[in-house]
């Protein structure tokens, strides 16, 4: 699945997000059925509580949950955000600036966790508000030059895949900093697994891996068939250890859906 917003381009929030995809039109996060994603919306007008949201130095995006009045509970889009990855879905994350005005597209999400903050409510009084940790999931890309110089793991199969299941599930209650630290182990425990599942041979074209990095490993890299970017952590039964022509093949070729979608039935038998 493609989406087809850019980054950092304005869009008509009901007839370019909710007509074709579906999802409540008003209110902060949208939890559309049928669709492999949460749309979350931030800013002034945007019907939202959180005022209090904000670009972090690292990346990362501070984002109060829905509930307007009264404690803030983990339920509906809450929980939507917390348990977007076991549920296979995107968090996209747009922005409006004006009332009534366009959003923006700010990119794909990855939610690290969560802090209970408080913050007033709608009427001005007290309350506990949930603060996710949202992670741009383009940073949290497995570069080729961390997988060179990384020594390899000598985790045996059985294990590797026991942490990429237990990545998948869910995020946790924890400080930024933590939330941050936690999503990228998250992250490499699902490319830390597909790697030793594929055991040096392209899971596309099944041709052995084109070369030996400096560590002495067969190269693969981790491609996250449903997204757009790579990185975050995912199903394993959605990723995929392929060489660098199968990886490009994959994002750019013109039989990208075919291919993507034999990988991902491949993989999927062998995860079951
Ligand atoms: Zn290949
Ligand atoms: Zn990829």
């Amino acid at each position: 699945m493609l989406w087809p917003f850019e980054l950092h381009r304005s869009y008509h929030r009901r007839n370019d997000i909710h007509a074709r995809f579906g999802g409540q039109q008003q209110g902060g996060i949208s939890t559309p059925a049928d669709a492999p994603g949460i749309f979350i919306f931030t800013g002034h007008g945007a019907g939202h509580v959180g005022y209090q949201d904000v670009f972090e130095a690292d990346g990362s995006f501070r984002y109060t949950g829905q509930g307007q009045l009264g404690d803030m509970r983990m339920i509906s889009g809450n929980r939507a955000i917390r348990d977007h990855v076991q549920n296979g879905k995107d968090l996209l994350l747009f922005q409006q600036t004006k009332k009534g005005g366009p959003v923006r597209f700010e990119g794909l999400y990855v939610c690290g966790g969560w802090e209970i903050e408080p913050q007033p409510d709608m009427n001005g009084q007290p309350r506990q508000a949930i603060v996710f940790t949202l992670v741009p999931q383009s940073g949290l890309t497995i570069e080729a030059q961390d997988l060179a110089t990384e020594a390899p793991t000598d985790l045996p199969l059985a294990e590797l895949r026991k942490r990429a299941l237990k990545a998948a599930i869910t995020a946790n209650e924890a400080n930024p900093r933590v939330a941050l630290a936690n999503v990228r182990a998250r992250s490499k425990a699902v490319r830390d697994y597909v790697l030793a599942r594929a055991a040096g041979v392209c899971e596309a074209c099944r041709n052995p891996a084109p070369f030996l990095t400096a560590a002495g490993q067969p190269y693969l890299e981790a491609h996250h068939i449903h997204k757009l970017s790579d990185g975050g952590p995912d199903q394993p039964a959605s990723v995929a250890a392929v060489c660098p022509n199968c990886h490009r093949r994959a994002h750019f070729g013109e039989d990208q859906i075919t291919l993507n979608n034999e990988l991902l039935e491949r993989v999927r038998r062998i995860e079951k």
